[in-house]
């Protein structure tokens, strides 16, 4: 499939490091529309949507605000806590907005697993279907992310 000049310049920006260490595609040679495609056809088959998925992430975010830097129990089996740097980072995609670089963590209580997601990862996925790709620092795998979440 040829790539029109927008999808182009947008795999540039998103495979530079300008943005993040080790830019939004990690290590995946897939392109975007490959990567975005193999995400959505997994979250289809685990039974969800992305915008479910982001809508669950903002709420453990928007619980875990209150704690201040401190755990918060979320449920019987998991807990969060947030990691907030100064500064905001813009999304990659051509609109306006940008996101305060704020990192939540969840936990497994039970098993001690961990993710963590960015305010943007939750844009990101809401609004784009983009989990990044595969050796990001911030790639959320989905079937991981579904079993935290639900
Ligand atoms: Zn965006």
């Amino acid at each position: 499939m040829k790539k029109s000049p927008d999808t182009q310049k947008l795999e540039q920006i998103l495979r530079s490091s300008a943005f993040s260490a080790a830019g939004f595609m990690g290590t995946d040679t897939r392109s975007l529309a490959e990567i975005i495609d193999a995400d959505m056809a997994e979250v289809a088959r685990l039974g969800y949507t992305p915008q479910q998925i982001a809508q669950r992430m903002q709420q453990i975010t928007d619980k875990a605000k209150s704690a201040l830097g401190n755990w918060i129990k979320i449920n019987d089996t998991h807990s969060a806590m947030i990691t907030e740097v100064k500064g905001r980072i813009p999304c990659p995609w051509p609109h306006a907005g940008n996101y305060a670089k704020r990192v939540t963590t969840l936990q497994d209580t039970q098993t001690g697993r961990k993710v963590h997601f960015s305010d943007l990862n939750i844009h990101l996925i809401a609004e784009h279907n983009f989990f990044e790709g595969r050796g990001s620092a911030f790639r959320v795998e989905p079937k991981q992310i579904v079993e935290m979440l639900f």
